[in-house]
This record gives C-alpha cells, structure tokens and sequence, in this order.
C-alpha cells in the first residue's frame, strides 16, 4: 500500500466515523419551524437537508443571550447546535421563528451578521442582531400600525438570497 492510499484510507475511516457522530435531536414543538426553514428554502429554489442538529435549552441565569449557535458554517462535516434561552425572549411565534429562523442561517446557511439598515432604518437583513419584532403582527393589539407581519416575505427571501434589493416599505 502506497503512502497516499494509506492517508487516504485514514482520511475515509476518520470521516465515516465523524459522520456517524452525527444527531438530530430537535424539541417537538420547535420542529414545525426547523420543517418550515427547509420548505421556505425549497419555494426559493434551494434544497437543504438538516441531519446534524441539536437544539436544546439553557435556564442557566448565567446565559445572557436569547439564543446563538455554535458554528457559522454551511458545511456538513460538523455537528450543529442551537442553544435556546430556556427563559423564552420572544413575544409571539412570529418572534420565535425570526430567533430559529436566525440561528439556522448561521449554522446550515453559513450567514454572519448582517447590521445594515434600510433607508427607512429598519433592518436589511434577519441577520440583524437583538431584533425579534422585525415582521411580527402586534404583540398588543391596540392599533393595526404596529403590525409587521406583510414585511415577512422580503425577510424570507433576504435569507436565502442576500443580494436582493430592499423593498419598496424600507425606502
Ligand atoms: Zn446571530
């Protein structure tokens, strides 16, 4: 056996056991948006297969963030892990969506952080940081004014497609 076919065995071994190691391990009431990341990436022309996730909860106090994940990546040769504040920071699932929605952008879609603003002074992107509220309906229904729920679509699709142009609402 030649040096290089050597190596190359190794390489196989190492990577098949790595991959092995892999676990998907989602909380039930957290898969549907886990489900919906996958379908919105379908509509948009990209198919994406999650197979190395783990999302869990902290109630530590010491866990200062709402939520973040381990690994900015696209890549598949890594466990993936979302850590959620077990304390819940969000106010409605339009807000808890936008939080996983955010969180699995880093870790399956590779994207960092993204703090543009619109000319308006709304955020670009969904990978804005410390904004759950960006398409969310009221939380209190006083008016119809604090509802943003029509801005989804434009964040959904900046999501998967970073280059498109800021909608007509932000200029
Ligand atoms: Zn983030």
């Amino acid at each position: 056996m030649s040096r290089y076919v050597l190596i190359a065995s190794i390489l196989i071994v190492l990577g098949c056991h790595k991959q092995a190691g892999f676990v998907y391990q989602v909380p039930q009431e957290l898969e549907p948006i886990v489900q919906k990341f996958i379908t919105e990436a379908q509509m948009r022309g990209h198919t994406i297969t999650i197979s190395n996730l783990i999302i869990q909860y902290d109630y530590s106090p010491s866990f200062q963030y709402c939520a973040v994940s381990n690994i900015i990546s696209s890549r598949n040769d890594a466990q993936k892990i979302i850590t959620i504040n077990g304390h819940p920071c969000w106010l409605n699932s339009a807000q808890l969506e936008t939080l996983i929605f955010h969180e699995l952008a880093h870790c399956i879609l590779g994207r960092d952080h993204d703090m543009s603003l619109m000319p308006k002074g709304y955020p670009k992107s969904i990978m804005y940081t410390g904004d759950l509220t960006m398409y969310s309906p009221c939380v209190y229904a006083l008016s119809d004014s604090c509802n943003k729920a029509y801005r989804r679509t434009y964040y959904i699709d900046e999501l998967f497609n970073p280059s498109i142009p800021v909608p007509a609402w932000g200029m």
